[in-house]
């Protein structure tokens, strides 16, 4: 089913990759360089997945996960955070600070495009965040 997919990414070459792989696979792209961009294009544009950056700078991955699970409207899209998981104990940081999963960079294009059809099969996130919800 194609989607239509926000990417929040502060370094123009993996947003351009990101972006090509999803539109190969069909999908819509919706594209934000920063976060302010990027929360601005969520309200508008209600995206059915936003994959995110964590670190940027101005408003970094965890400033954008705070404010989309603490308002109701934003709460229920799935909220995907793409980062180089490199110290222990990141993945669990990533997932205590608000978003729904992880995909890891850098990006191999094969299992990128398999891990966004696992999250976007398995719909919304759950409401209870004990449960996970990761690719
Ligand atoms: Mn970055």
């Amino acid at each position: 089913m194609p989607a239509r997919i926000l990417v929040i990414e502060d370094n123009p070459a993996n947003l351009e990759l990101m972006s090509y792989l999803l539109r190969a696979r069909g999908h819509q792209v919706l594209k934000a360089g920063n976060g302010l961009e990027g929360l601005a294009a969520v309200q508008r544009e209600r995206p059915d997945l936003v994959l995110c950056d964590v670190q940027m700078p101005g408003l970094d991955g965890f400033e954008i996960a705070q404010r989309l699970k603490g308002e109701p409207a934003s709460r229920a899209i799935p909220l995907v955070a793409v980062t180089a998981l490199a110290m222990v104990g990141d993945r669990e940081r990533v997932l205590a600070g608000g978003f729904d999963g992880y995909l890891p960079k850098p990006i191999d294009p094969l299992r990128f495009g398999l891990d966004i059809e696992s999250l976007l099969a398995k719909g919304p996130p759950p409401e209870d965040p004990g449960r996970q919800w990761e690719a």
